[in-house]
């Protein structure tokens, strides 16, 4: 396993982590002024910035991506809902590959409305074929562009509003049913925060292998946890075995990004310098 203790060459800083306190352009400056290496931006920070910019402020600080947040959220009420999804993932694998990303992350949705508290239907098997379908068109253009699709479980808590893909042995099921040549064109994100819990993490770690591990996200999971999106806690500071799971993702053949994601109304309300300050400790500690 990479040792983390002495430096943070490993540490990708995704920029939600600091999305309340600054606009991606301070991001990228202040982390490379630490030394920090890669970030996983988000859509809408890109598009505050406008995506020229942000390829040139990067190359400029000789910052590189560890992912690009996000693409998905394909079900829809209604046949033109599904082709808008489609044009949006397409659209969001372009600004990926603009941007120089090794995988667009996929966040891939689930009934339609319930984001925004009304959900148009109950029927969550719907909603998965939609999924099934959407990733199979997004990947035939997503091969065409080179761009890698990393599709990321999410804890069972948000299977109704965020992702009907919740354990990664199901979003490995996908990945082997659309594309069995495991050439690195589709795989998953490990985010441990939607994953620790799961009894079959090991194994299933193991299984997706190095042509599947596309994206590696901490953080840690508060007891209690007082929100269901925005209470992550900060490395160390709960009850997930960051190192036991990082040894089996580097033992799969993993050798990416550490990826930092904290949603949290906590670190939102610190300083940006002190929320990046603990995020470079705790890696080295904890991760
Ligand atoms: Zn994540």
């Amino acid at each position: 396993m990479r040792d983390f203790s002495s430096n943070h060459e490993a540490l990708s800083i995704n920029t939600a982590t600091l999305r309340k306190q600054w606009p991606l352009e301070r991001i990228v400056e202040e982390c490379a002024r630490r030394g920090i290496r890669a970030i996983s931006p988000w859509r809408d920070q890109v598009a505050q910035v406008g995506i020229g910019a942000v390829a040139r402020q990067l190359k400029d600080a000789g910052i590189a991506l560890s992912g690009y947040c996000r693409g998905g959220f394909f079900p829809a009420a209604d046949e033109a809902g599904l082709a808008r999804a489609i044009d949006d993932n397409r659209r969001a694998i372009d600004e990926a590959k603009r941007l120089n990303a090794p995988c667009l992350v996929l966040v891939v949705g689930s009934l339609p409305g319930a984001l925004d508290g009304a959900p148009v239907h109950h029927d969550i098997s719907r909603a998965r074929g939609e999924v099934f379908e959407g990733i199979a068109k997004s990947l035939e253009y997503a091969i065409e562009a080179d761009m890698p699709l990393a599709i990321e479980p999410l804890h069972p808590m948000q299977a109704a509003d965020r992702a009907c893909v919740n354990t990664l042995e199901q979003a490995l099921d996908l990945c082997d049913a659309l594309d069995p040549e495991r050439a690195r064109r589709l795989g998953v994100a490990v985010d441990l925060y939607h994953v620790w819990w799961d009894p079959k993490l090991e194994r299933q770690i193991a299984r997706a292998g190095r042509d599947r591990l596309l994206a590696y996200h901490v953080c840690d999971w508060l007891v209690p946890t007082k929100d269901l999106v925005c209470d992550r806690g900060m490395m160390g500071d709960g009850v997930i075995e960051l190192k036991k799971c990082r040894q089996w993702v580097e033992e799969a053949g993993y050798t990416g990004f550490s990826e930092v994601e904290i949603f949290s109304d906590f670190w939102w309300s610190q300083p940006g310098e002190r929320v990046l300050d603990t995020c470079i400790q705790r890696h080295r500690k904890c991760v």
